[in-house]
């Protein structure tokens, strides 16, 4: 065995030399060493299965050897030039990517990072309607930039009050998300559309773009009625304000389709892309029109956006992607475990209040009514089930969602021991609180 510092070193590290603000999953976290497609392997060796993909990032899976391939001979023949120099991989993934975006989405701008991403559509999007205004939904995250901070709704990934004091947040306005508690679906989509009609009534001309995730992912995995985002962006054309679809969490089949807005057949005006387009490999993009495109003249290069080793992983992505049918196997799969958790529901109703996805994207609130003792419990099953050897995440406006975001190779028996797994530790959790919180009994 190698020569690990081990979870207490590397957490002893982590306290000394990273930012405080560093936050980590576990009170006993594993170190991890090695990926292997679903597996994760901890420095002691124990393996485990991975629902979460690194936050929706390896879609083909850990190390995936067909990906890793061609990333590794990119890396020994040519590993770096900036786009001031040409190169083919990076022209190959452009128009790769134009094939499977949507209308007329043929351009892309690369960078590094999911914030990058929306950072550099949010100033296009000024650039392109000579308008400063964004508009934002409720509970969404878009990144840890200044600008992608101020249009991020939920409040535990802004650094407030700190900016609002400076008066440095941009000009935002938050719009209601289409989901509500206790509410019928149909009725919170509504009044959503109802709060941005107001809003574009009464300075729709002043509003460049609205940013939204079409599955809120951080949020606590919301999934709106088929109706509603085809008529935000009905909404939107009448103003002329662009629609940011932020795809970095949803984008390359893990919601059953290679985009999620694909489902409503929605066109965006411009895309954004990270996370699973590298595969962990650092690479992501936005996308828009010939027109739209056209109206971003500065900065005119990017030091690592679309380096040669990037774009070749994306590519093989794209390819593994195609060849393994992905968005269909996250549909059928995510199909499974949807109905599987809905039955772990129903036999926990004091607990798994609320069972919600699309593709493998899919949430499992705890306890609802009373989302701080939820955060606890879903910190007492994420731990349990680590222990068990399945790593899940957890999300929502609470941190009170159990998140179910496997790599999309996950399989039928994956899934199948997860959810007995999952049983087993809601009821270990039950025990651990003297017998009274299991859920089958208030
Ligand atoms: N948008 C969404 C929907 C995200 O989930 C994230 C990251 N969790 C980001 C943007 C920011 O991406 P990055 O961390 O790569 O900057």
């Amino acid at each position: 065995m190698q020569n690990y510092l081990g979870p207490e070193g590397v957490l002893a590290k982590r306290k000394q030399y990273f930012y405080p603000c560093t936050s980590h999953f576990y009170r006993n976290p594993p170190q991890l060493v090695k990926g292997e497609m679903q597996y994760l392997y901890g420095h002691d060796g124990t393996c485990y299965t991975d629902f979460f993909a690194g936050v929706s990032v390896v879609a083909g899976g850990h190390c995936n050897p067909e990906i890793v391939k061609r990333t590794a001979e990119q890396l020994g023949t040519l590993q770096h030039t900036c786009t001031i120099y040409l190169t083919q991989p990076n022209v190959e993934l452009a128009e790769r990517l134009a094939g499977v975006l949507p209308g007329e989405l043929s351009r892309t701008f690369f960078v590094n990072s999911g914030s990058e991403a929306n950072e550099g559509a949010l100033l296009l999007a000024r650039l392109h309607t000579g308008r400063k205004g964004f508009l934002a939904l409720e509970q969404g995250l878009h990144g840890r930039t200044h600008l992608t901070m101020s249009v991020t709704g939920l409040r535990m990934w802004r650094s407030d009050p700190q900016l609002a004091e400076l008066g440095a947040d941009a000009d935002v306005t938050f719009i209601p998300r289409p989901y509500e508690r206790g509410m019928n679906a149909d009725e919170a989509a509504r009044r959503s559309i109802d709060a941005l009609k107001a809003v574009l009534a009464e300075k729709g001309g002043d509003i460049a773009a609205m940013i939204v995730e079409p599955i809120q992912g951080n949020g606590g995995i919301i999934v709106p009625p088929d109706w509603y985002f085809p008529e935000v962006k009905a909404l939107l054309e009448q103003y002329g304000v662009l629609l940011i679809a932020d795809e970095i969490q949803t984008g390359f089949g893990r919601t059953g389709r290679m985009f999620a807005m694909d489902r409503w057949g929605v066109t965006p005006d411009i895309v954004t892309m990270a996370k699973a387009l590298g595969s962990g490999v650092p690479v992501a993009a936005f996308a828009s029109t010939d027109a739209i495109a056209a109206s971003f003249t500065r900065p005119s290069a990017s030091t690592f956006g679309g380096n040669p080793v990037s774009s070749v992983t994306a590519l093989a992505v794209l390819d593994y992607i195609e060849a393994h049918h992905l968005p269909e196997r996250a549909e059928r799969l995510g199909g499974l475990l949807l109905a599987g958790l809905k039955d772990v529901a129903a036999r926990y109703p004091h607990v798994v209040s609320e069972v919600r996805g699309a593709g493998l994207m899919i949430g499992a609130e705890l306890c609802a009514d009373d989302a701080e003792r939820g955060a606890l419990m879903a910190d007492d099953v994420l731990e349990e089930m680590k222990d068990r050897g399945f790593i899940i995440g957890k999300n929502g406006v609470g941190r009170n969602v159990l998140a179910f975001q496997p790599p999309l190779v996950i399989t039928e028996d994956d899934i199948a021991e997860m959810l007995v797994a999952l049983e087993r530790s809601l009821d270990a959790v039950h025990e651990a609180r003297g017998g009274k919180d299991n859920g089958v009994r208030p």
